[in-house]
């Protein structure tokens, strides 16, 4: 295990909340240290195309949005390592963040893991992710204008992709695996009201359908097993998150959902002085690139505040 030097910086992530903290901490002279992780580049590195990222005319596919991030961070000499963390000491200064092959300290941290969407876990939603199979309502709803999509799931989540969705496509159809929805009873008549939403109970689906692009799903009742076919532009698992906080347990205040707990009425700080946080990883609620983006521009400049502080 390698020993370094005291960083004043270290981000740990490179979605759009840890490489806009990377560009604006360079530019600010804190000679940023990225912790990229393996699946660098975050979950747009997922999708194809992203057509309501501000600057894009035509749109952009992406995983070329993120690598010009990178690469705009990059021209500022933001320093990358493409691992895991591991293990993370906050109780000693400065912080310990040990990664599979580096020990590092550092004075601040700025913590944008994101929060992976959930899947249903088949090999053919893989195939057909990003070309039919979605995870993120806002982001792709429109490219199915007016087409027949499912939703998948039965929580809050679920109906607020069904309530959005219900407005620009020509019909919703809610496929639950149970009989009953976990969703807020409010939330569940604001859907059930749409005369273009309808609902099967009781159903999962077994395998996405198709050649390219999505074409229909196989279902499965899960009262008796008896399978189906139903032909469908477009399904949305909405299925819930995953923080990837799991590194930070014990170390930093977690929700029971494992999103980092801020300041209240802040916005990055977190309950230890010095620990920062951006984007997904702390927003159950606006879950957008340009949302993560923005927050780690403020996360920099509360950390600028912060080292100044400890002069
Ligand atoms: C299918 C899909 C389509 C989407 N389309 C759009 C869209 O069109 N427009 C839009 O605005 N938003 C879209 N989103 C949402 C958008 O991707 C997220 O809101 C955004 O990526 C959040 O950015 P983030 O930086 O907070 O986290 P992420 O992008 O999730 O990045 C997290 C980073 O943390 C790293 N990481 C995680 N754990 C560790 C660890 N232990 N050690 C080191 N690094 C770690 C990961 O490798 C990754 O680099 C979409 C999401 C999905 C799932």
């Amino acid at each position: 295990m390698e020993k370094a030097k005291i960083e004043k910086l270290i981000i740990i992530g490179s979605g759009p909340a840890g490489l806009t903290a990377a560009i604006y901490g360079a530019r600010g002279n804190l000679i940023p240290l990225v912790i990229a992780g393996r699946e660098a580049g975050g979950q747009l590195i997922l999708t194809s195309d992203v057509d309501d990222y501000p600057g894009f005319d035509q749109g952009i596919q992406g995983p070329e949005l993120m690598a010009r991030m990178r690469k705009q961070a990059e021209r500022f000499n933001t320093r990358f390592i493409n691992e895991d963390v591991v293990s993370i000491d906050l109780k000693t200064r400065p912080f310990l963040i040990k990664t599979e092959n580096h020990e590092l300290r550092t004075k601040s941290l700025i913590i944008a893991t994101g929060a992976s969407a959930m899947w249903l876990g088949l090999p053919s939603e893989e195939r057909f992710r990003g070309k039919g199979v979605s995870a993120c309502a806002v982001c792709d709803g429109f490219f199915f204008k007016d087409k027949s999509v499912i939703v998948v799931g039965g929580g809050d989540a679920a109906m607020r992709e069904v309530q959005y969705l219900s407005k620009i496509c020509k019909n919703v159809t809610v496929v639950h695996r149970r009989d009953v929805f976990r969703a807020q009873p409010a939330l569940i008549e604001q859907v059930k009201g749409k005369p273009n939403v309808k609902f099967l109970f009781n159903t999962t689906i077994v395998e996405f359908l198709g050649q390219d692009k999505l074409a229909g799903v196989r279902l499965k009742s899960t009262r008796d097993g008896s399978l189906s076919e139903m032909t469908i532009d477009g399904v949305f698992v909405a299925i819930g998150h995953k923080p990837n906080t799991d590194f930070l347990k014990g170390q930093l205040e977690l929700d029971e959902k494992g999103y980092v707990v801020r300041q209240p009425a802040d916005e990055t700080h977190t309950k230890v002085p010095g620990v920062f946080v951006a984007g997904d990883v702390s927003d159950r609620r606006y879950r957008q690139a340009v949302t993560a983006a923005g927050a780690g521009c403020k996360a920099v400049f509360d950390v600028e505040e912060y080292l100044e502080n400890l002069r």
